[in-house]
């Protein structure tokens, strides 16, 4: 089965609604005839409703950096998978490694917040990755076992038909070093082997597995003629029209 290539700008705490409107408007004519791929854009809560209106009919899916996992309730400062739905969101970053680092977001937490965002139809993107000790102590293949056992624990083989993965080694964002392609195609093969022990080869062979660390313009081709990389998940080279449209608009 195809994957379409999928490339996401994750926005992080960057970006008004104002700002996220120009983005959006500057975007939109340089990525104009860019076919055979997905462009999207995870910006922040308060500007998804005024960015999704300004991407409507760009091709360009808007969606949100996180949720939690409950309808609704005493849970001061989060937001909900309808609410981010009905804000605009098409989609949802999910146990970014920043998220996992500075706000305790757990492998437990990712599958409850999975549920909620399947349960809203939105297209969850989840995120794994090892930190630079646990890659230098040889644990990369063990750590990324365990994380996308417990971040897809209860996800059936239906549920896992919008799923996509992004690998982003911890060690690889934000710090300018990117993995090798070679690096990142080891990992997306074994993960893409573990999908198909807990899910079957059907969602193996569909599931996107994305890419994130340090993507830019210059180094997008290489990681993307992997086989088993489907799409970038992309922090600082998306925060500017120009370098994220060179992204989207990578050769095949
Ligand atoms: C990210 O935010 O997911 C990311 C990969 O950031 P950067 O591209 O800046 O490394």
């Amino acid at each position: 089965m195809p994957r379409t290539p999928f490339l996401a700008g994750n926005w992080k705490m960057y970006k008004t609604g104002a700002e996220a409107v120009s983005f959006i408007e500057s975007a939109r004519p340089l990525l104009a005839g860019a076919t055979g791929r997905q462009a999207a854009v995870a910006v922040p809560f308060t500007a998804l409703a005024e960015t999704a209106k300004a991407a409507a009919g760009s091709g360009i899916l808007v969606g949100a950096q996180n949720i939690h996992w409950e309808k609704e309730g005493a849970y001061t400062g989060e937001i909900s998978a309808g609410m981010a739905k009905a804000a605009g969101a098409s989609f949802v970053i999910l146990g970014h490694s920043e998220r996992r680092q500075f706000f305790g977001d757990t492998d437990e937490w990712v599958s409850k917040k999975l549920q909620a965002a399947i349960s809203e139809s939105l297209i969850p993107v989840v995120c794994l990755g090892e930190s630079l000790s646990q890659r230098e102590s040889g644990d990369t293949f063990k750590v990324l076992g365990a994380q996308i056992k417990g971040s897809l624990a209860g996800l059936s083989e239906a549920q896992a038909a919008s799923l996509i993965i992004a690998y982003e080694p911890v060690w690889a964002i934000g710090t300018g070093k990117t993995a090798t392609a070679a690096q990142a195609q080891e990992v997306h093969a074994f993960l893409r082997g573990e999908l198909k022990t807990l899910l079957g080869a059907k969602t193996s062979d569909s599931t996107r597995i994305l890419y994130g660390g340090s993507v830019k313009p210059d180094n997008v081709k290489s990681l993307m003629a992997e086989p088993d990389i489907d799409g970038a998940l992309v922090g600082g080279a998306a925060l500017k029209p120009d370098s994220f449209a060179q992204i989207v608009k990578f050769d095949f």
